[in-house]
């Protein structure tokens, strides 16, 4: 994990990190705004979990006055780093209309859409927990069950609910156990799709570099997927480490800053009071 600004990166900056207001997160946001200005960082994007499927942990967790709260606190730690305020919606197209109305009721800095929660035609699964997905995974080909992931992800980018489409293939991240490492050129035409349909939609894609300290030990996506996605013409790129944990802040963003230059990009976005800005790399 590089602890430091590079030189080389003007870009120093994280923005998809969950803090306790998320289900799943363990640090708290002064704590990591305290950090943030330890490591350099200009920009922090907090992007707690929203989810309204009950069959998830973490649904209607995210209590918005403690949200608030802590976004005070956490900004008056540094005048060097921007905190951003937005969250990451797990997208699921059954609950669409339901999303629509949640994310209505207040504006969000930015809107992170990701998909976790898969609904096969025999069953379903998050994609993040191990043990469902190897349940499911053992009686099932890699095309079987990765396509369902990506067929949704289409119907993410196409509802225009986010800003940004969280970790594009993160179905690889327990996939590779039983399936060996994810070769992109095997769903090109499914993934290609979801990009072109990005471009059209105006959302963004992110280097989720939580990837790199994951089985798969690469980020969501990797350097093939950003190529296309230049290719198809996008432009909106961020990147983030998917921290959970105050110690994962800034972790694989300088490996995320050097894969998106090699896919040709010269800036990534970054979130705030609207409309986009954009920071050199
Ligand atoms: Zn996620
Ligand atoms: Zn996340």
């Amino acid at each position: 994990m590089a602890d430091h600004r590079p030189t080389s990166a003007p870009a120093w900056i994280d923005m998809h990190v969950h803090s306790t207001c998320s289900v799943d997160g363990s640090s708290r946001i002064i704590d990591y705004a305290r950090r943030a200005a330890h490591l350099g960082l200009t920009h922090v994007g907090f992007c707690e979990h929203v989810d309204l499927d009950p069959r998830d942990r973490g649904c209607h967790h995210l209590d918005l006055q403690t949200y608030d709260r802590e976004m005070v606190a956490g900004r008056a730690v540094s005048a060097a780093v921007q905190l951003c305020q937005g969250i990451e919606m797990t997208y699921q197209s059954s609950l669409e209309e339901e999303i629509h109305g949640w994310l209505t009721e207040r504006s969000w800095e930015y809107v992170v859409l990701s998909v976790h929660l898969v609904d096969y035609v025999d069953g379903w699964a998050i994609v993040s927990e191990p043990e469902a997905m190897a349940d499911y995974f053992a009686t099932h080909s890699q095309r079987q069950a990765y396509l369902p992931y990506f067929e949704e992800l289409l119907q993410a980018v196409r509802s225009g609910l986010g800003d940004v489409l969280g970790h594009l293939d993160l179905i690889k991240r327990y996939g590779t156990i039983p399936y060996g490492s994810f070769e992109p050129t095997m769903f090109e035409d499914e993934i290609r799709a979801v990009l072109r349909a990005a471009v059209e939609s105006g959302m963004g894609l992110e280097i989720n570099t939580s990837g790199l300290r994951q089985t798969p030990g690469e980020p969501y996506p990797a350097l093939t997927v950003l190529h296309w996605y230049r290719e198809a013409g996008g432009e909106v790129l961020t990147v983030g480490s998917d921290a959970h944990h105050v110690r994962e802040l800034g972790a694989g963003i300088a490996e995320g800053l050097d894969l998106a230059c090699a896919a040709g990009f010269r800036a990534l976005a970054v979130f705030g009071p609207r409309p986009v800005r954009w920071i050199d790399i």
